[in-house]
C-alpha cells in the first residue's frame, strides 16, 4: 500500500475553492512511521484504545497477530526481537492489559532482547489529577524501572521521532526492551498529510557497530594464547549478534573447545568436535582461562567463582560484551572486549595470523574422554522403549525428531522438561533454540512458538512441562487461528515437578504441587480444529511428532510421563530456602 492510501482524503463541502485537503491522523502515523523503519509485525490484544489501530495496521497490509493474553504478545514480541535483530512490537490497551505486557516487557530487557511495548493509556489531565478515569495509571512512570527506556507522545507530529527514539533504544548497544505510551487522544489528532509525512523519521544505522579497542583485542589474544586450559562460552548474545561465521572460523581457528550456554547451543552444532558441552562440570572447573562470548556470568553460571569454578583464582577472564558495565560484574575481567561481538570477534581474527598454537593436546584429550564417558552413560536411558515415560526416555525420541529436522525451532519450558531437554537435545544450527532464557521465567512457551513461526516461517516444536504449560496453554486457540505449523508436546506427570505429592496437612485438597491426574491436554486443542494425540510410549511420541511436523499443521501431543519422575524445582533445587529450624 502506498504512503498516501495511509492518509484519509477529506472532501470539502461542493463549490468551495481547496476542493480537498489530505490529512493524517494519528493512527496512521504510528503505522507509516513502524513501517517506515521495516517493522511489518504487531502482536497485539485489542482492545479500547487501540482496536482501531490494529484494524488500520492490518488494513495497511501489516501483519497483526492477535493473542488470548497480553503476556503471551509480549513474549512473541521478544523473541521476534531475539531471531530478527529488530525490535519486536506488541501492542496492549491501557492500564490491565499494559500491566499483562509489562512482564514480557521487563523479561525482554532482563534477557538482552529488542522489543517495543506500545500501550494504549487514559488521558493525561485525568489521570495526573487522579480522577478516576476509564482505566486509569500512570502507565509510564510504572514502566520506567523496568525497561532500557520509556517515552510518552502527546503530539501527532512527535510520534514520528518518538517510534525512532524507541526503535534505537531497544536495538542500539545492549539490546532491550522500550515502553511507549501513546494516550487514546493522540490517535484522532489530524493534521496536515504532507507535513506528517514530513514528520516521520527512518532511523538510519539502528545498531551501529562498536569497533574494540586494538590494545584491548591484542591484551586478550595474548592471554588466549598463553593458556594451558581454555574455554570458550557461547552465550545468547552471540547467537543474537548473528555473527555465526566469524564465530565458527575464530572457535575452528583457535582450536579453544567451546561451552554453548542454552540459547547459544547450534551456533556451532552440538555435535562438533570442539563441543565441551558433554564434559560441562570439568571444562568450568579445570580451564585456566575461559573467554565469555556474549554470556554473563550471572547466577547460570555461579557468577564465576564457588565450586563450579575449581580453585578460587585459578582462572583468567576474557570478555567481549557490548555493555561496558557487564565487565567487572562478578570477577576481575583480565582482558576486556567491549564492542559488538561480529567486530571484536573479527577483530580477534585479525591478530591471529596463521599459525595459531593449538591448545595443548592433554586438555583436548582429557575433554574428549570425558564427554564420551558422559555420552555413553546417557545413551541407554535414552533409548528405553518405556510405558510410562521417564523424562529421557521420552527426551531421546525427541532428540531424533530434532536430528531429522536441524531447521525445525525448538520452544522449551518447563523444570524437569528444561532442564534435561537442554542437555538430551542436540542442536545443529544457530537460534533455533528458544527458552526460558535469564529468569527461567514459565509461560513463554506458546508466545514463544507463534512468534517463531510467524518470524521464520520454519515448523516450531514445543517441549513444555505441564505446568508451564498452564501459563499460555490458551494460546494453542491461536496457534490454530493462524494454522502455524507448531508441535506442542506437553510432558504430563500429572503436576508440578512431580505428580505424586501428598496434602502434607493430611485434608481433603490435593497437594499444591499436584494437578488432575491424567489429564488429557490433546483434547484442549480439539476444540479448536487442531490435531490431538496421546503418546504413551517414546514411539508413539516420535510417531505423533512426525506426522505434526510433516503435515504442518497444529498440533498438541499428551506425552504421559511417569508422575513420580522429576525432581523438585529441576536442576535448580538448591535455590530453595530451607527452614531455620530444626526438624523434631
Ligand atoms: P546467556 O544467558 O546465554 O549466558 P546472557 O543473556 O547472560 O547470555 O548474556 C548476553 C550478553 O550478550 C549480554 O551481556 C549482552 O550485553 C551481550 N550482547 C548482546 N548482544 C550483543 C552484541 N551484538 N554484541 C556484543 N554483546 C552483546
Ligand atoms: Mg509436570
Amino acid at each position: 500500500m502506498t504512503e498516501a492510501a495511509a492518509t484519509t482524503k477529506t472532501a470539502m463541502p461542493k463549490g468551495e475553492a481547496a476542493d480537498t485537503q489530505d490529512l493524517t491522523d494519528g493512527f496512521h502515523l504510528v503505522i507509516d512511521a513502524l513501517k517506515l523503519n521495516g517493522i511489518e509485525t504487531i502482536y497485539c490484544v485489542p482492545g479500547i484504545p487501540i482496536t482501531d489501530l490494529g484494524r488500520l495496521a492490518q488494513a495497511s497490509g501489516m501483519r497483526v497477530i492477535s493473542f488470548r493474553h497480553e503476556q503471551n504478545a509480549g513474549n512473541a514480541a521478544a523473541i521476534a526481537g531475539f531471531l530478527t535483530k529488530k525490535p519486536g512490537v506488541c501492542l496492549t490497551v491501557s492500564a490491565p492489559g499494559f500491566l499483562n505486557g509489562l512482564t514480557a516487557l521487563a523479561n525482554a530487557t532482563t534477557n538482552c532482547f529488542p522489543m517495543i511495548l506500545i500501550s494504549g493509556s487514559s488521558e493525561r489531565e485525568i489521570v495526573d489529577l487522579q480522577q478516576g478515569d476509564y482505566e486509569e495509571m500512570d502507565q509510564l512512570a510504572i514502566a520506567k524501572p523496568l525497561c532500557k527506556a520509556a517515552y510518552r507522545v502527546l503530539n501527532a507530529a512527535d510520534i514520528g521521532i518518538g517510534v525512532a527514539r524507541a526503535i534505537r533504544a531497544a536495538v542500539s548497544g545492549r539490546p532491550g526492551g522500550v515502553y511507549l505510551d501513546l494516550p487514546a487522544k493522540l490517535f484522532g489528532q489530524v493534521m496536515d498529510a504532507e507535513a506528517g509525512r514530513r514528520s516521520l523519521v527512518k532511523v538510519i544505522d539502528p545498531a551501529p557497530a562498536q569497533i574494540p579497542a586494538p590494545a584491548a583485542g591484542a591484551r586478550a589474544r595474548d592471554v588466549l594464547k598463553r593458556a594451558k586450559r581454555p574455554l570458550v562460552i557461547l552465550g545468547k548474545g552471540a547467537a543474537y549478534a548473528q555473527a555465526d561465521e566469524a564465530i565458527r572460523v575464530f572457535i575452528e581457528k583457535s582450536g579453544v573447545p567451546f561451552l554453548p550456554m542454552s540459547m547459544a547451543k547450534g551456533l556451532l552444532p552440538d555435535t562438533h568436535p570442539q563441543c565441551a558441552g558433554a564434559a560441562r562440570s570439568l571444562v568450568l572447573k579445570d580451564a585456566d582461562v575461559v573467554m565469555l562470548i556474549g554470556a554473563r556470568l550471572n547466577w547460570l553460571l555461579s557468577h564465576g567463582k564457588g565450586k563450579t569454578w575449581g580453585e578460587p583464582g585459578s582462572k583468567k577472564f576474557i570478555q567481549i560484551d557490548i555493555e561496558p558495565k557487564e565487565i567487572d560484574s562478578n570477577v576481575e575481567i583480565v582482558a576486556p572486549l567491549v564492542g559488538d561481538i561480529g567486530s571484536c570477534v573479527s577483530a580477534l581474527l585479525q591478530g591471529m595470523g596463521d599459525k595459531w598454537p593449538a591448545p595443548p593436546a592433554d586438555w583436548i584429550d582429557a575433554i574428549r574422554a570425558k564427554r564420551e564417558e558422559n555420552i555413553a552413560k546417557m545413551a541407554p536411558k535414552l533409548m528405553k522403549n518405556s510405558a510410562p515415560m521417564d523424562f529421557h526416555s521420552a527426551l531421546g525420541a525427541l532428540r531424533s525428531v530434532i536430528r531429522e529436522r536441524p531447521d525445525a525451532i525448538l520452544v522449551n519450558e518447563g523444570a524437569n522438561t528444561l532442564d534435561l531437554a537442554r542437555g538430551i537435545i542436540d542442536m545443529y544450527k544457530p537460534r533455533k533454540r528458544l527458552d526460558v532464557g535469564t529468569w527461567g521465567v514459565m509461560g513463554i512457551g506458546m508466545g514463544f512458538a507463534v512468534a517463531a513461526a510467524i518470524e521464520t516461517g520454519k515448523p516450531v516444536l514445543a517441549v513444555v512441562g505441564d505446568s508451564a504449560f498452564g501459563f499460555s496453554g490458551m494460546e494453542i486457540e491461536t496457534i490454530c487461528r493462524y494454522k502455524l505449523p507448531v508441535c506442542v508436546v506437553v510432558f504430563n506427570n500429572n503436576g508440578i515437578y512431580r505428580g505424586v505429592d501428598v496434602n502434607p496437612g493430611g485434608g481433603p485438597d490435593p497437594a499444591i504441587t499436584a494437578f488432575v491426574p491424567g489429564a488429557r491436554y490433546d483434547r484442549m486443542i480439539e476444540a479448536f480444529g487442531g490435531v490431538g494425540a496421546n503418546a504413551t510410549t517414546p514411539d508413539e511420541l516420535k510417531r505423533a511428532v512426525d506426522a505434526a511436523m510433516d503435515s504442518g499443521k497444529p498440533t498438541l501431543v499428551n506425552a504421559v510421563i511417569d508422575p513420580a519422575a522429576g525432581s523438585e524445582s529441576g536442576r535448580i533445587g538448591n535455590l530453595n530456602p530451607k527452614s531455620g529450624l530444626k526438624k523434631k
